[in-house]
């Protein structure tokens, strides 16, 4: 079955202000909020998805202007907005004009996406988009293609070409017997980038049709150990394991944002550098 997609230029599915921590970004503009939307369809079909009822399927929605979706911005006093859910590249002209709208307010905009996006509207994108969340799958070509309907050549050239331009965090969901051999890989890769990409291991739950078991724990704290050899800053998401999303010093370990279910409190930074070692820090404040 081909993708999902209907007409859908600002016809939203979802509306809220969540934790800027949720989407995951956790290093850009910590402990704020953000106004997140969502478009009906997505470019891309995984089997797992755990929003399928608005990615793969026709779901009410309520048109929103751009100039209304800042507005709201305005009025819940977010600094940023957030294309997030399903697949927000579907909207591409729907972000392009509401950036006319948010950038002499000073809102910033963000998007969690898949990256399957070619070069040229991903370039005039990364004119008006702060950061981005973008998942990297796994680094299998085949299973992107069969499994998931995606590109990962497309996606991993969005990663490199987003990293140069804006602020990036790369999650990966870690689905047993399907990408867990991948972790190692992914973190050399990414670390080829950058160092400083902050990585995501997002722990997966069956859905839908999908059973493979929940992601073991062990399994999760073993890809954060391997994938921190590479990285400096890896987080585990979805998963009860304390301390397993706070931020700690590259260089001497100290704690430097702590987070509790989506919560964030800075609590080792000062004038934008490690309490105490003076490093400076990579995150957008
Ligand atoms: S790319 Fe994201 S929204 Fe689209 S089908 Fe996959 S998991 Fe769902």
């Amino acid at each position: 079955m081909e993708p999902f997609m209907r007409k859908t230029m600002g016809n939203t599915t979802s509306l809220a202000i969540d934790p800027i921590e949720k989407k995951p970004l956790f290093h850009f503009h910590p402990g704020t909020e953000i106004l997140s939307v969502s478009p009906n369809g997505c470019n891309m079909r995984c089997p797992f998805c755990q929003n399928y009822t608005i990615s793969a399927r026709k779901t009410p929605t309520r048109y929103i202007s751009p100039e209304q979706l800042v507005e709201l911005a305005k009025r819940y006093n977010t600094s940023s907005i957030a294309f997030t859910y399903s697949e927000p590249i579907i909207w591409f002209e729907y972000i392009m004009d509401t950036a006319k709208y948010a950038k002499p307010e000073g809102i910033d905009l963000v998007m969690v996406t898949n990256g399957l996006i070619n070069e040229e509207p991903l370039k005039d994108l990364l004119e008006i988009i702060s950061a981005m969340n973008i998942d990297l799958k796994s680094m299998d070509e085949k299973y992107y293609r069969k499994v998931l309907k995606g590109d990962l050549a497309t996606t991993k050239k969005t990663i490199e070409i987003s990293s140069e331009k804006i602020h990036i965090e790369v999650t990966n969901l870690l689905i047993p017997g399907d990408n867990d051999h991948d972790i190692e890989n992914l973190s050399i890769y990414l670390s080829s980038i950058d160092k400083n990409i902050p990585l995501h291991i997002s722990r997966y739950f069956p859905y839908l049709g999908y059973k493979r078991p929940p992601t073991p724990i062990e399994m999760l704290k073993d890809a954060h150990k391997i994938a921190s050899g590479y990285l400096h800053y890896v987080y585990i998401g979805n998963a009860p394991i304390d301390g397993a999303e706070n931020t700690y010093c590259p260089e001497c370990s100290n704690l430097l944002v702590q987070r509790t279910a989506y919560r964030a409190r800075i609590v080792g930074i000062e004038n934008h550098h490690c309490s105490n070692c003076g490093r400076v820090v990579d995150i957008v404040l």
